[in-house]
């Protein structure tokens, strides 16, 4: 655009010192549809370029005030950049070659012909319209650089491209932030230095087929290693794309991105685990062990070899998370994952079933034989106390079933049902054990859902009953008072004792009702026996389920109250593991009891935890020293534990009642300790009441004749 608004015609700026020849050349010019301006010297002329620069100037060289070469130098320092015609008249050849060097682009010597001007005029004019289009076209070729540039390297990906071998030719910022490498320490090194290890393979398979020409994209996951090794691994979806780009000899180029997929290949990792896992102890879930089972089946199959699937249940936990709390309970299942995994081999699988259940699978072993042996590893490693902070020491054990294949049975199912049965066949003895599953257990041993589902029954209906153990005078055998023990009279499987339903009870806290159901109806029954025998003691297990009810001591006061039962003929028998912890309020609770006289009896003492001078500030009143120790009382050593438990707890002012009496000589031994309290089939088994009482003559009369 010219300044005079007329589109397209080249204006042209015009200066001379003489009017006449301005005024020629104008007329010339304008024939030829050119806007002229004119200026008659140096200074205007500066003027004019300052407000409007033309497209084309014609220069006198030698005018009187600022000359020619001031002009141009004028152009020169200001930039302006329009090309410039000199005229020279009587001007030397030095002028004419200073004023090419000062930036004029012609010249053209006075005087000169119309047509020789017109020619100069339109030459440079065509020169200067060439070099504005290819300073045009460099700009926007720049601008579109910069954009190209700036978009790649702000791609959220990154971008490469290889040559056919494999060598970065391009990669564009971005894996500064990603992997750690600056783009020259990537330049001519081959992709495959940058995949881990355990992609090498995956990836030079990719990029050897990327580097044959496809149609469609083509990509892969692939973990590239990151340029500080301590960086942790990063995922990638690598993808190529079909191009026709070759390099400066021709050869074709690969042309890529990397997409970073490190947080959905992590979630995913996650979610993956988390579907096969147990989170609290990071060992396979129920899920992923019976698939490894079933792909072990199918395995021994075809080799003809045994395998050994494992029922683990840990005994006591229940009462110690409840004790405790679940923090404890929780640290203490992690720490026997540890233990278990500390006994097996790489390639068996180890399973946190639920709860305090763990499954073991060995999927390849020679016979029954190696699957008890790890089985009893398994319960040594169980035999030291677990230290979890605080002062604890815990103790767990366990009860373990086995089932082998092919014996127990070819299928999945089998084979988790029968260790399973095995297993409660073994708890069911109530101490730590072993058994490997025999087809004559079938149909012996219900299911635990269904002897969930039995107990529920069973309350309802009232098939319990109560049954009463003597506990007797050490030293004259006179009947002082009674334990009451639970039996089930189950309508299929007959007269079932405690350890057959009580862990089930109380895992289900069915236990809360029986516990109250036996011990009313134990009150009322020696209630009523006290017409004859007055000072008859009664001692009841209660469940620590139960105890640690905030009804519990009201409860039990209650009772009482409606029995009419004296408190001070009441002893309840807890357990140790209840002592150790103040979880619940125990021993808030024991003292309120204590204090309305109830006596407070430590059953089983000696296979627990608890120190005697612990117990010494608890309100407990009798030790029931636990049967076992009864049992060895004459050999060496353990004799000494049984000696020892009684001075200290006479010197403690403790009752103290020996279980498990079977035999005269260990009746002599206790008598000959000092052991105040006996009870055990020696003195008679649990039986009804009645029985009992009949009995209890004899007992004095035996007595008296010895
Ligand atoms: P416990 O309190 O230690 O009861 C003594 C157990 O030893 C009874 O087994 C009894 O029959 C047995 N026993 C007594 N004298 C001898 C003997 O001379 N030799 C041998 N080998 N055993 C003897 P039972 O009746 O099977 O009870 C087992 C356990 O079940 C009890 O151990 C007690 O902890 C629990 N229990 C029993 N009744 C109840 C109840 O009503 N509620 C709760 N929560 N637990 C109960
Ligand atoms: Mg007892
Ligand atoms: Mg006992």
């Amino acid at each position: 655009m010219t300044e005079s608004g007329q589109a397209d015609t080249p204006r042209i700026l015009v200066v001379d010192d003489d009017p006449r020849l301005l005024e020629s050349v104008r007329n010339l010019l304008e024939l030829q549809s050119f806007t002229v301006e004119t200026a008659p010297g140096g200074g205007s002329a500066i003027e004019i370029l300052r407000r409007a620069p033309p497209d084309l100037l014609l220069l006198d060289l030698s005018m009187p005030d600022l000359d020619g070469r001031d002009v141009l130098r004028f152009m020169q320092a200001t930039e302006l950049n329009v090309p410039v015609v000199v005229i020279s008249g009587n001007t030397s050849v030095d002028d004419v070659a200073g004023a090419l060097r000062d930036g004029a682009s012609d010249y053209l010597k006075k005087p000169y012909q119309p047509d020789e001007l017109l020619a100069t005029v339109r030459n440079a004019l065509h020169k200067k319209e060439l070099e504005d289009a290819n300073r045009n076209m460099r700009a926007r070729l720049e601008r579109s650089e910069r954009l190209h540039r700036l978009i790649v390297n702000n791609s959220p990906d990154i971008v490469f491209i290889l040559d056919r071998k494999g060598r970065f030719r391009f990669v564009n910022s971005r894996v500064h932030e990603l992997l750690g490498y600056s783009r020259q320490d990537l330049l001519d090194t081959r992709v495959l230095d940058v995949v881990e290890a355990d992609d090498q393979e995956k990836a030079e398979y990719f990029f050897e087929q990327a580097g044959r020409s496809h149609a469609h994209i083509r990509s892969v996951e692939l973990a590239l290693k990151p340029r500080e090794m301590a960086r942790t691994r990063r995922y990638f979806e690598v993808a190529v794309w079909p191009t026709a780009a070759s390099d400066d000899s021709g050869e074709a180029l690969i042309y890529g991105t990397a997409r970073d997929i490190t947080d959905r290949k992590e979630s995913e990792a996650f979610i993956n685990f988390q579907a096969y896992h147990d989170l609290l102890t990071r060992l396979p879930n129920r899920a992923l062990f019976r698939d490894r089972v079933d792909v072990a089946i199918a395995h021994a199959q075809r080799h003809g070899h045994a395998l050994a699937v494992m029922f683990i249940d840990l005994n006591r936990f229940k009462v110690i998370n409840d004790s405790l709390g679940h923090t404890i309970g929780d640290r203490l299942l992690q720490a026997v994952a540890q233990r278990l995994l500390g006994c097996i081999r790489k390639g068996d699988t180890l399973s946190r079933f639920g709860g305090d259940e763990f499954t073991l699978l060995l999927p390849d072993i020679s016979d029954q034989h190696a699957a008890v042996q790890v089985a009893e590893k398994i319960l040594e490693s169980l035999n030291t106390p677990f230290h979890l902070g605080g002062d604890h020491e815990l103790y767990v054990g366990a009860s373990i079933g086995i089932a082998i294949y092919p014996e127990a049975g070819d299928t999945l199912e089998a084979l988790i049902r029968h260790a399973d049965i095995a297993m409660y066949r073994e708890k069911n003895t109530g101490k730590n054990g072993i058994r490997v599953f025999a087809p004559e257990m079938h149909g012996n041993t219900p299911h635990r859902l269904q002897l969930e589902q039995d107990l529920r029954r069973a309350l309802e209906r009232e098939e319990f009953h109560v049954l009463y153990q003597p506990q007797v005078d050490g030293e004259t055998g006179q009947l002082l008072g009674v334990e009451a023990l639970i039996r089930w009279d189950h309508p299929d499987r007959g007269v079932l004792g405690p350890a057959e339903f009580i862990p089930v009870a109380e895992d289900t806290r069915l236990i809360v009702d029986l516990d109250r159901a036996t011990l009313r109806s134990a009150l009322s029954d020696i209630r009523a026996a006290h017409q004859c025998s007055p000072d008859l003691r009664l001692a009841v297990n209660l469940s620590p389920v139960l105890i640690e009810r905030d009804d519990f001591v009201d409860g039990v006061l209650g009772l009482l109250l409606e029995t009419g039962f004296p408190a001070e003929l009441l002893e309840i028998e807890i357990t140790e593991s209840l002592l150790i912890s103040d979880a619940h309020d125990t021993v808030a609770k024991l003292n309120r009891l204590s204090d309305a006289g109830v006596q407070i009896a430590v059953d089983d003492f000696g296979t627990g935890y608890s120190s005697l001078s612990y117990l010494q500030k608890l309100p407990v009143h009798t030790l029931k020293i636990d049967r076992s120790f009864t049992h060895t009382l004459c050999t060496e050593g353990e004799a000494c534990i049984v000696n020892a438990i009684i001075s200290m707890a006479r010197g403690l002012k403790m009752n103290i009642v020996a279980e498990g009496v079977e035999t005269p000589p260990q009746q002599d031994y206790l008598r000959r300790l000092g052991c105040p309290m006996m009870q055990g089939f020696l003195f008679g088994h649990p039986a009804p009441l009645a029985e009992l009482l009949q009995q209890e003559s004899a007992f004095g009369r035996q007595v008296a004749r010895s």
